[in-house]
Protein backbone atom coordinates (compact mmCIF):
# COMPACT_ATOMS: atom_id res chain seq x y z
CA UNK A 1 0.00 0.00 0.00
CA UNK A 2 2.67 2.06 1.00
CA UNK A 3 4.38 1.11 -2.51
CA UNK A 4 1.49 2.24 -4.31
CA UNK A 5 0.63 5.29 -2.53
CA UNK A 6 4.65 6.35 -3.61
CA UNK A 7 4.31 5.19 -7.23
CA UNK A 8 0.99 7.40 -8.10
CA UNK A 9 2.70 10.75 -5.69
CA UNK A 10 5.76 10.00 -8.28
CA UNK A 11 3.34 9.83 -11.33
CA UNK A 12 1.25 12.52 -10.01
CA UNK A 13 4.59 14.33 -9.70
CA UNK A 14 5.92 13.44 -13.44
CA UNK A 15 2.54 14.63 -14.85
CA UNK A 16 2.57 17.93 -13.19
CA UNK A 17 5.76 18.25 -14.34
CA UNK A 18 4.94 17.44 -17.77
CA UNK A 19 1.90 20.00 -17.79
CA UNK A 20 4.16 23.38 -16.68
CA UNK A 21 6.99 21.82 -18.35
CA UNK A 22 9.55 23.10 -15.59
CA UNK A 23 12.72 22.72 -14.85
CA UNK A 24 15.90 23.40 -17.48
CA UNK A 25 15.59 20.05 -19.64
CA UNK A 26 12.03 20.89 -20.91
CA UNK A 27 13.04 22.91 -23.27
CA UNK A 28 15.68 20.21 -24.96
CA UNK A 29 17.91 21.17 -28.18
CA UNK A 30 17.17 19.34 -31.11
CA UNK A 31 20.76 18.14 -30.82
CA UNK A 32 20.19 15.51 -28.49
CA UNK A 33 19.32 12.20 -29.08
CA UNK A 34 17.59 11.08 -32.76
CA UNK A 35 17.18 14.71 -34.00
CA UNK A 36 19.07 16.45 -36.75
CA UNK A 37 22.50 17.88 -36.00
CA UNK A 38 23.07 21.43 -37.08
CA UNK A 39 25.55 20.98 -39.65
CA UNK A 40 22.84 18.74 -41.18
CA UNK A 41 19.84 21.80 -40.75
CA UNK A 42 21.62 24.13 -42.75
CA UNK A 43 19.96 24.73 -46.04
CA UNK A 44 22.07 26.10 -48.82
CA UNK A 45 19.05 26.00 -50.73
CA UNK A 46 17.50 28.38 -48.20
CA UNK A 47 20.36 31.06 -47.91
CA UNK A 48 20.41 31.29 -51.91
CA UNK A 49 16.84 32.22 -51.89
CA UNK A 50 17.68 34.73 -49.03
CA UNK A 51 20.38 36.08 -51.29
CA UNK A 52 18.03 36.30 -54.40
CA UNK A 53 15.66 38.37 -52.88
CA UNK A 54 18.57 40.69 -51.58
CA UNK A 55 19.84 40.87 -55.13
CA UNK A 56 16.36 41.39 -56.57
CA UNK A 57 16.61 44.53 -54.39
CA UNK A 58 19.27 46.26 -56.90
CA UNK A 59 22.29 47.89 -55.62
CA UNK A 60 22.45 48.35 -52.06
CA UNK A 61 24.81 50.85 -51.21
CA UNK A 62 24.64 52.46 -47.70
CA UNK A 63 22.07 54.99 -47.01
CA UNK A 64 20.01 53.65 -50.69
CA UNK A 65 15.96 52.70 -50.17
CA UNK A 66 17.69 49.65 -51.49
CA UNK A 67 19.48 48.97 -48.20
CA UNK A 68 16.34 50.13 -46.06
CA UNK A 69 14.57 47.62 -47.96
CA UNK A 70 16.80 45.02 -47.25
CA UNK A 71 17.76 46.24 -43.71
CA UNK A 72 13.53 45.50 -43.14
CA UNK A 73 13.98 41.87 -44.99
CA UNK A 74 17.04 40.22 -42.44
CA UNK A 75 14.88 42.15 -39.46
CA UNK A 76 11.90 40.64 -40.17
CA UNK A 77 13.32 37.11 -40.80
CA UNK A 78 15.59 37.09 -37.89
CA UNK A 79 12.18 38.22 -35.71
CA UNK A 80 10.38 35.42 -37.61
CA UNK A 81 13.12 32.97 -36.19
CA UNK A 82 12.92 34.30 -32.36
CA UNK A 83 15.76 36.87 -32.56
CA UNK A 84 15.26 40.30 -30.77
CA UNK A 85 17.61 42.87 -33.49
CA UNK A 86 19.18 46.05 -32.12
CA UNK A 87 20.01 48.97 -34.75
CA UNK A 88 23.32 50.37 -34.47
CA UNK A 89 22.91 53.80 -35.90
CA UNK A 90 25.82 56.06 -36.84
CA UNK A 91 27.08 58.80 -38.97
CA UNK A 92 30.69 58.67 -40.16
CA UNK A 93 32.39 61.22 -42.80
CA UNK A 94 33.58 59.62 -45.90
CA UNK A 95 35.61 60.85 -49.12
CA UNK A 96 31.63 61.29 -50.24
CA UNK A 97 31.12 63.78 -47.02
CA UNK A 98 28.96 62.77 -44.15
CA UNK A 99 26.73 58.88 -44.81
CA UNK A 100 24.76 57.43 -42.31
CA UNK A 101 25.26 53.90 -41.57
CA UNK A 102 23.19 51.30 -40.11
CA UNK A 103 24.38 47.95 -38.39
CA UNK A 104 22.30 45.15 -37.24
CA UNK A 105 23.41 43.25 -34.10
CA UNK A 106 20.65 39.89 -33.15
CA UNK A 107 20.71 37.89 -29.77
CA UNK A 108 18.35 35.24 -29.67
CA UNK A 109 15.08 35.98 -27.81
CA UNK A 110 14.49 33.02 -25.81
CA UNK A 111 17.70 33.05 -24.00
CA UNK A 112 16.27 35.95 -22.55
CA UNK A 113 19.59 36.61 -20.96
CA UNK A 114 21.75 39.88 -20.00
CA UNK A 115 25.56 37.42 -20.54
CA UNK A 116 27.19 38.45 -23.22
CA UNK A 117 27.86 36.30 -26.47
CA UNK A 118 30.80 34.31 -26.37
CA UNK A 119 30.78 34.09 -29.94
CA UNK A 120 30.04 36.17 -32.83
CA UNK A 121 28.63 35.49 -36.32
CA UNK A 122 28.90 38.27 -38.85
CA UNK A 123 28.46 39.89 -42.24
CA UNK A 124 28.22 42.76 -44.30
CA UNK A 125 25.15 43.43 -46.07
CA UNK A 126 25.54 46.67 -48.14
CA UNK A 127 27.49 47.33 -51.70
CA UNK A 128 29.93 49.06 -52.99
CA UNK A 129 29.18 51.67 -54.55
CA UNK A 130 29.88 52.29 -58.29
CA UNK A 131 28.65 55.48 -59.99
CA UNK A 132 29.18 53.54 -63.46
CA UNK A 133 27.74 50.13 -62.70
CA UNK A 134 24.71 48.48 -61.32
CA UNK A 135 26.57 46.15 -58.85
CA UNK A 136 24.38 44.64 -57.14
CA UNK A 137 26.70 42.24 -55.04
CA UNK A 138 25.24 38.62 -55.74
CA UNK A 139 28.71 37.11 -54.00
CA UNK A 140 29.76 40.54 -52.48
CA UNK A 141 27.46 41.50 -49.49
CA UNK A 142 24.72 38.85 -50.72
CA UNK A 143 26.31 35.69 -50.14
CA UNK A 144 27.21 36.07 -46.49
CA UNK A 145 24.18 37.73 -45.43
CA UNK A 146 21.69 34.95 -47.09
CA UNK A 147 23.78 32.67 -45.19
CA UNK A 148 23.79 34.38 -42.10
CA UNK A 149 19.77 34.55 -42.40
CA UNK A 150 19.88 30.65 -42.77
CA UNK A 151 22.01 30.38 -39.96
CA UNK A 152 19.60 32.41 -37.80
CA UNK A 153 16.84 29.80 -38.78
CA UNK A 154 19.10 26.94 -37.68
CA UNK A 155 20.41 28.53 -34.25
CA UNK A 156 17.20 28.89 -33.54
CA UNK A 157 16.13 25.39 -33.41
CA UNK A 158 19.05 24.60 -30.61
CA UNK A 159 17.93 27.40 -27.98
CA UNK A 160 21.41 26.71 -25.75
CA UNK A 161 23.30 27.47 -28.98
CA UNK A 162 21.61 30.22 -30.03
CA UNK A 163 21.71 31.71 -26.32
CA UNK A 164 25.84 31.52 -26.84
CA UNK A 165 25.93 33.82 -30.40
CA UNK A 166 25.59 37.12 -31.71
CA UNK A 167 24.79 37.65 -34.68
CA UNK A 168 25.82 40.83 -36.53
CA UNK A 169 25.02 42.38 -40.16
CA UNK A 170 27.61 45.22 -40.87
CA UNK A 171 26.62 48.22 -42.83
CA UNK A 172 29.78 50.26 -45.07
CA UNK A 173 32.26 47.51 -45.28
CA UNK A 174 33.45 48.82 -48.72
CA UNK A 175 35.62 52.07 -49.13
CA UNK A 176 34.35 54.73 -51.74
CA UNK A 177 37.67 55.00 -52.83
CA UNK A 178 40.24 52.53 -50.95
CA UNK A 179 40.45 51.14 -47.78
CA UNK A 180 42.16 53.16 -45.22
CA UNK A 181 41.91 54.33 -42.10
CA UNK A 182 38.87 56.37 -42.66
CA UNK A 183 37.54 54.91 -45.59
CA UNK A 184 35.79 51.21 -45.43
CA UNK A 185 34.78 49.02 -42.89
CA UNK A 186 32.74 51.81 -41.40
CA UNK A 187 30.55 49.36 -39.29
CA UNK A 188 32.75 46.82 -37.74
CA UNK A 189 34.86 49.70 -37.02
CA UNK A 190 31.89 51.22 -35.18
CA UNK A 191 30.99 47.74 -33.91
CA UNK A 192 34.29 47.22 -32.43
CA UNK A 193 34.17 50.88 -30.71
CA UNK A 194 31.21 50.02 -28.95
CA UNK A 195 32.68 46.60 -27.82
CA UNK A 196 35.84 48.32 -26.72
CA UNK A 197 33.45 51.05 -24.51
CA UNK A 198 30.97 48.28 -23.10
CA UNK A 199 34.67 46.15 -21.67
CA UNK A 200 32.83 42.78 -21.92
CA UNK A 201 33.93 40.13 -19.39
CA UNK A 202 35.64 36.79 -20.69
CA UNK A 203 37.01 35.90 -24.07
CA UNK A 204 34.79 36.65 -27.35
CA UNK A 205 35.22 34.90 -30.38
CA UNK A 206 33.89 35.00 -33.99
CA UNK A 207 33.67 34.08 -38.02
CA UNK A 208 33.32 36.12 -40.50
CA UNK A 209 31.79 35.50 -43.74
CA UNK A 210 32.00 37.29 -46.91
CA UNK A 211 31.80 36.06 -50.48
CA UNK A 212 31.16 32.40 -49.56
CA UNK A 213 28.78 31.38 -52.75
CA UNK A 214 31.28 31.05 -55.23
CA UNK A 215 30.40 27.82 -57.63
CA UNK A 216 34.24 27.02 -57.38
CA UNK A 217 34.13 27.32 -53.77
CA UNK A 218 38.08 28.16 -52.17
CA UNK A 219 37.75 29.54 -49.01
CA UNK A 220 41.10 31.45 -48.66
CA UNK A 221 41.84 32.04 -44.63
CA UNK A 222 44.12 35.43 -44.08
CA UNK A 223 47.45 33.77 -43.12
CA UNK A 224 47.40 36.06 -39.51
CA UNK A 225 43.88 33.94 -39.05
CA UNK A 226 43.67 32.80 -34.98
CA UNK A 227 45.68 29.43 -35.16
CA UNK A 228 43.06 27.63 -32.97
CA UNK A 229 40.20 29.07 -35.10
CA UNK A 230 41.58 28.13 -38.13
CA UNK A 231 42.94 24.60 -36.70
CA UNK A 232 39.06 24.33 -35.88
CA UNK A 233 37.47 25.18 -39.06
CA UNK A 234 40.27 22.48 -41.24
CA UNK A 235 38.70 20.23 -38.44
CA UNK A 236 35.53 20.92 -39.03
CA UNK A 237 35.67 20.59 -42.83
CA UNK A 238 37.54 17.90 -42.68
CA UNK A 239 34.96 15.88 -40.63
CA UNK A 240 32.16 17.03 -42.84
CA UNK A 241 34.93 15.78 -45.74
CA UNK A 242 34.94 19.08 -47.56
CA UNK A 243 38.76 20.02 -46.80
CA UNK A 244 39.85 20.52 -49.91
CA UNK A 245 37.79 23.63 -49.95
CA UNK A 246 39.85 25.49 -47.44
CA UNK A 247 43.03 26.64 -47.86
CA UNK A 248 45.12 29.45 -46.79
CA UNK A 249 45.75 32.73 -48.56
CA UNK A 250 49.06 34.20 -49.82
CA UNK A 251 48.59 37.91 -48.94
CA UNK A 252 46.95 39.89 -45.72
CA UNK A 253 43.95 40.68 -46.16
CA UNK A 254 41.84 43.55 -44.74
CA UNK A 255 38.63 43.06 -44.05
CA UNK A 256 35.69 43.44 -40.79
CA UNK A 257 37.56 41.21 -39.04
CA UNK A 258 40.39 43.59 -38.88
CA UNK A 259 39.06 45.99 -36.92
CA UNK A 260 37.49 43.37 -34.26
CA UNK A 261 40.77 41.37 -33.74
CA UNK A 262 42.52 44.67 -32.60
CA UNK A 263 39.27 44.87 -30.19
CA UNK A 264 40.24 41.88 -28.93
CA UNK A 265 37.85 39.48 -30.30
CA UNK A 266 39.70 36.43 -31.92
CA UNK A 267 38.10 36.39 -35.61
CA UNK A 268 38.60 34.49 -38.39
CA UNK A 269 37.62 35.68 -41.83
CA UNK A 270 36.06 32.87 -44.06
CA UNK A 271 36.66 34.59 -47.10
CA UNK A 272 36.87 33.11 -50.74
CA UNK A 273 38.98 36.12 -52.81
CA UNK A 274 39.36 33.68 -55.38
CA UNK A 275 36.36 35.07 -57.09
CA UNK A 276 37.08 37.08 -60.92
CA UNK A 277 34.09 38.88 -60.97
CA UNK A 278 34.96 40.89 -57.67
CA UNK A 279 33.76 44.54 -57.92
CA UNK A 280 32.39 44.13 -61.30
CA UNK A 281 28.97 43.98 -62.78
CA UNK A 282 29.27 40.24 -63.44
CA UNK A 283 28.96 39.61 -59.53
CA UNK A 284 25.53 38.46 -60.48
CA UNK A 285 23.60 35.44 -58.65
CA UNK A 286 24.40 32.57 -61.52
CA UNK A 287 28.18 32.52 -60.07
CA UNK A 288 26.76 30.97 -57.18
CA UNK A 289 25.54 27.59 -55.85
CA UNK A 290 23.39 26.53 -53.36
CA UNK A 291 26.11 23.56 -52.37
CA UNK A 292 28.79 26.31 -51.71
CA UNK A 293 26.79 28.41 -49.10
CA UNK A 294 25.61 24.83 -47.78
CA UNK A 295 29.52 24.53 -47.15
CA UNK A 296 30.65 27.03 -45.22
CA UNK A 297 27.31 27.17 -43.40
CA UNK A 298 27.61 23.38 -42.53
CA UNK A 299 31.59 23.51 -41.65
CA UNK A 300 30.26 26.53 -39.04
CA UNK A 301 27.72 25.32 -37.44
CA UNK A 302 29.43 21.68 -36.82
CA UNK A 303 32.77 24.14 -35.50
CA UNK A 304 30.51 25.72 -33.43
CA UNK A 305 28.77 22.80 -32.11
CA UNK A 306 30.88 20.11 -31.89
CA UNK A 307 34.25 22.46 -31.31
CA UNK A 308 34.14 26.21 -30.43
CA UNK A 309 30.56 26.06 -28.22
CA UNK A 310 30.79 22.32 -27.06
ZN1 LIG B 1 33.64 44.09 -51.71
Amino acid sequence: MKGQMGGLAVAALLALLAMCGCGDNSIADRGSGDAKKPWEEFSGANALAHVQALVDLGPRPPASEAIEKSRAYIIAKLQEFGWTVAKQEFADETPRGKVSFVNLVARFSKSSTAKPAEFLLCSHYDTKTFDDARFVGANDGGSSTGALVEMARVLSLYPQLAARVELAFFDGEEAYDNFTETDGLYGSRYYAKQLAQQKRPGRMRGILWDMIGDRSLTITLPPDSPPELARGIFAAADALKVRSHFTYFDRDILDDHSPLSEAGVECIDLIDFDYPPWHTAEDTIDKLSAESLQTVGAVTAYYLSEIALK
